[in-house]
């Protein structure tokens, strides 16, 4: 009888639950069912497509004129002719507030004296901030923000990016990126949180729901998209766009993971990687953008191709002999908007193949769907423009203080012999370098410009290096002198000069700002001009600081030994001159980590995971030895790890593992510590990575005090992808690593190693 009602109650919630569900979901998909049922052909395909700003804008000698502005006749053409339903980018630059206003407000006004008023979205790359417009709050880039290892900060640039965004009128971001950082060469490595797959899930969740709250309709929210869609970043020859081969249960296992996070967190749209895995351009990928994708994830979003990727299957990729036969087969794969970018082929050859019965009607007709829905949730029927008076806080110090805040986290202490850090503030300090006294080295690509390449300009009132540690120790006690540009000495004598008079040197190298194939390089060692200017600094005997303010981990390792302290500053945005500038002379502890291993050569590019390398061949000279290892970072004050404890020595299906860490501050002053947990399965059917990152917490600690950090292990947190590609957790033991202690567990099951897979 018990069981009877046990059983009739879990119904009735189910239909409950299920009840409230379908409330919830029939509203928008009725109307956007009773939409669909009233649209042409010509209609949906308007809505599939995606033009760019510049098609609709007036120019004068090809170029776009200045304030921008929209060119009616073409506007009219795209909206009201072709019904396109989506717009993207900026001309040339960041513009200003009200240019956005401008040109959103002309756009929402012509869509609406469309047949069905159906609103335009208009989507915009705001990478780190709301990077195209002029006085938004730029953050550090991912990179940056995965090295503060604190998801609550991507959290809270995810909340003022979306405000910012909002601010300049555009619902939809080209953001994050969740591409694994595995490749050291790629250029777009700084867009990346790393190289491991937990942390990059964990940031990218974290910085969706900051995106989207709990409902983009909210004037303060937007839509996210996650990119690039799959396995974009490791690419075989490090450059940008070329072809990958990874093997299905390695996609699974190291690139999957983000994306399957990001749809659980409700991601409302995906990008597609525009390149290849193993022979096949992924917009071409019925597997990867139906199966795997919509069957696996349960995605329901937008599937917005990427910049001209389409005609790319014709013109790079060669699968498909005609553009005609490119729009087919993308848009049987999957792809639901076509990001074209400037002509209107598209939707003249994809309604030629509906009519041919090439794309069947119910392909179109999904897509449109997905697109309206979005449209829909976005509040963009009720309210196409936002209220300029709604956005006080645009480029406030409030959100000024969280970028600082999120650079300062970010920054991280790879050495400090002798603590020469903090330095004196009446200590006379040569600033030199290439990277001292640019905001190009601190913003990176993607900022007020795709290259990054007028951040000096239009962040004028921004401080670089320079500027900040002269605001903080007075001009006085800070000399200047390049020494070297990028890829050329200049004037190295004057900076040997300035160093012999100095107590000590800041030395500040790295990256100019870049941003995808622009930024593609044939050698990952940083410009020897660089290094000369090191060693010439380092023949005066003064102690250098180098400061290196890079994308991603040029191996500067003659260079770094050399220095007596060594500091990486990622790009870490408009405030990032400030943070370094506080870290260096002690008003900020530095608490970043490595979100990525820092190689010792150009040649031994090894992700920490590893396998074999380590216990293998321990005795293998050129094994697994980088400079600095992914999760290092030190920081002014020092932490004792004791009495790691695992709350039983057995682990099974349906349980819990809780894992506490004593963690205390020993050193005198307040400081805050990423405590990391890592697991290394000892034996699996499929080859274990030396170690995984599986848990972490950053806490802060005053001077002697000591805090429990507790975490859960289930058995899922320990599955890996077996080689049929499916996701086990194998009976076996399992070591646990925080910090310097360890213990271990076994996993209890039936399914052993030698049973789960091909083998
Ligand atoms: C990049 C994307 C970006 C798109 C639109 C492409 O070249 O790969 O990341 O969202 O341009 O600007």
């Amino acid at each position: 009888m018990k069981k009877v009602i046990c059983i009739a109650a879990i119904l009735l919630n189910a239909a409950y639950s299920n009840a409230q569900h379908t409330v919830a979901v029939s509203a928008t998909d009725k109307k956007v069912d009773a939409m669909v049922a009233k649209m042409t052909l010509d209609e949906k395909i308007g809505q599939m497509t995606q033009l760019t700003l510049d098609d609709v804008l007036k120019t004068s000698g090809g170029n776009a004129v200045q304030p921008l502005q929209i060119d009616d006749a073409k506007l009219k053409e795209a909206l009201l002719k072709y019904h396109v339903g989506s717009l993207l980018n900026v001309s040339g630059g960041a513009v200003s507030r009200e240019v956005w206003y401008g040109l959103i407000s002309k756009i929402q006004q012509v869509a609406a004296e469309d047949r069905l008023k159906i609103p335009v979205i208009y989507g915009i790359d705001a990478m780190h901030g709301e990077n195209y417009t002029i006085g938004a709050t730029l953050f550090p880039q991912e990179i940056g923000m995965a090295a503060t290892f604190n998801p609550e900060l991507a959290h809270r640039e995810g909340e003022i990016t979306a405000y910012e965004t909002r601010a300049s009128y555009i619902p939809w971001n080209f953001s994050p990126v969740l591409d694994l950082g595995k490749n050291a060469l790629w250029p777009r490595i700084y867009e990346t949180f790393g190289e491991d797959p937990y942390l990059v899930k964990t940031m990218g969740a974290a910085v969706i729901k900051g995106y989207q709250g709990n409902d983009i309709s909210d004037k303060y929210k937007v839509a996210a998209c996650m990119k690039h869609y799959l396995g974009y970043s490791f690419p075989l020859d490090g450059k940008d766009r070329t072809p990958a081969w990874i093997p299905d249960r390695y996609m699974r296992e190291y690139f999957l993971p983000s994306f399957a996070e990001a749809v659980k967190s409700g991601a409302r749209s995906v990008m597609i990687n525009s390149s290849e895995i193993n022979g096949i351009p992924v917009h071409a990928s019925k597997y990867l953008l139906t199966d795997v994708l919509r069957g696996e994830l349960h995605f329901t979003g937008i599937a917005v191709t990427d910049w001209q990727d389409i005609k790319y299957l014709h013109d790079r990729h060669h699968v498909a002999a005609t553009q005609k036969d490119a729009v087919m087969i993308a848009i049987n794969a999957g792809i639901d908007m076509s990001m074209v970018p400037f002509d209107y082929s598209f939707c003249q050859y994809l309604k030629e193949l509906v009519n041919e019965g090439k794309v069947p009607m119910s392909r179109i007709n999904e897509s449109v769907k997905r697109i309206l829905k979005v449209k829909y949730e976005l509040g963009l029927f009720e309210r196409p423009v936002g209220n300029p008076d709604d956005y006080p806080k645009f480029g406030s110090a409030e959100f000024t203080a969280a970028s600082l805040k999120s650079a300062t986290e970010s920054i991280t202490l790879l050495k400090n012999t002798n603590n020469i850090l903090p330095l004196k503030k009446d200590m006379k300090v040569l600033v030199t370098g290439p990277a001292a006294n640019t905001m190009r080295s601190l913003d990176g690509g993607w900022s007020y410009t795709w290259q990054g390449d007028f951040s000096d300009k239009f962040a004028a009132d921004k401080n670089t290096i320079l500027k900040a540690i002269t605001q903080k120790i007075g001009k006085d006690n800070v000399d200047y002198q390049p020494g070297a540009t990028f890829y050329d000495l200049a004037d190295v004598d004057a900076a040997v000069k300035a160093a012999k008079k100095a107590d000590v040197i800041v030395l500040c190298l790295g990256e100019p700002s870049y941003a995808e194939n622009p930024g593609n390089i044939d050698d990952l060692d940083i410009p020897s001009a660089q290094t000369q200017l090191a060693n010439e600094l380092a023949k005066t005997g003064k102690p250098i600081v180098l400061v290196m303010a890079e994308g991603r981990p040029r191996v500067i390792t003659e260079a770094e030994s050399k220095s007596a302290a060594t500091i990486m500053a990622y790009l870490s945005g408009n405030e990032g001159g400030n943070a370094l500038a506080d870290i260096l002379f002690g008003d900020a502890n530095p608490s970043g980590r490595l979100p990525f291993t820092y190689p010792r050569a150009a040649n031994a590019l090894v992700n920490y995971t590893r396998k074999n390398l380590e216990n293998g061949n321990s005795d293998d000279a050129h094994g697994y030895n980088p400079l600095y290892e992914f999760g290092f970072g030190l920081s002014y004050t020092s932490f004792a790890y004791s009495n790691l404890h695992v709350s039983k020595p057995t682990l099974k299906e349906g349980e819990t593992l809780s894992v506490t860490v004593d963690v205390k501050n020993t050193g005198s002053r307040t400081g805050k510590e990423s405590v990391l947990l890592y697991t290394s399965e000892l034996y699996a059917s499929v080859t274990p990575d030396t170690k995984r990152l599986r848990a972490f917490q950053k806490i802060e600690l005053q001077p002697n005090e000591t805090r429990t950090v507790t975490f859960k292990l289930t058995p899922k947190d320990i599955s890996f992808i077996n080689d049929i590609s499916k996701s086990v957790t194998e009976a076996g033991e399992f070591k646990i690593q925080i910090g310097d202690q360890t213990a271990s567990f076994n996993y209890l099951t039936d399914i052993a190693p030698s049973r789960t897979g091909r083998l």
